[in-house]
């Protein structure tokens, strides 16, 4: 399945959870009744001179229980991975560190450190690994952002806030993988359109 593309203005006003986007109110995922929802948040940022300016949204996902359920599955999975190969990294490489270490407790915070930064790198490796192997093998999983990126299942947000000074030039980028709630969602939406 292609994911279909859908980009709409986002008002000024809109801030945090007053969005002001309509979610159809079936399951983004398979269009069946929905009896459940999945927050989801997207933010950006951008630098103007020497102002940062940052957009948060707080979107929610209307699914079937179903759905529901199997987003938050992959995503435990995803984040357990990620910790696991964290901590069964960094504890040996403290350990090691620390036994060889002549002066252990002067050298504590570089040796916590460094074996938190060769936890996060293997943890991400893993992570990676898990990501390429299930998506080969199972549908919903190619129908998830990679790795930890925002979004859920059949659902890929992004804020594009445009060049410049204009505050007001902000986009929501959506990506859905259902094409049927994409058309759907576009008519709920005014403004919002599918670009060629
Ligand atoms: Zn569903």
């Amino acid at each position: 399945m292609a994911w279909v593309r859908v980009r709409m203005p986002v008002m000024q006003a809109f801030t945090g959870a007053e969005t002001g986007v309509v979610f159809p109110n079936h399951c983004l995922y398979c269009t069946e009744a929905a009896d459940a929802s999945t927050p989801v948040t997207v933010s950006a940022s951008k630098s103007v001179g020497r102002r940062k300016y940052t957009q948060t949204l707080k979107l929610t996902i209307p699914y079937c229980r179903k759905h529901q359920g199997l987003d938050k599955r992959i995503r435990h999975l995803k984040s357990g991975v990620l910790v696991l190969g964290l901590v069964l990294t960094a504890v040996p490489i403290f350990v090691l560190m620390f036994q060889s270490s002549s002066n252990p407790w002067g050298k504590i915070l570089t040796i916590l450190f460094e074996a938190f930064l060769g936890g996060v790198v293997v943890g991400v490796l893993l992570l990676c690994l898990l990501n390429l192997i299930a998506m080969i093998f199972f549908q919903p999983w190619r129908d998830c952002p990679f790795g930890l990126r925002y979004g859920s299942l059949g659902f890929i947000p992004a804020l594009d806030m445009g060049p410049g000074k204009r505050r007001d030039m902000t986009h929501l980028v959506l990506k859905f993988s259902n094409p049927d709630y994409a058309d759907a969602f576009v008519q709920a939406n005014p403004g919002a359109l599918k670009p060629r």
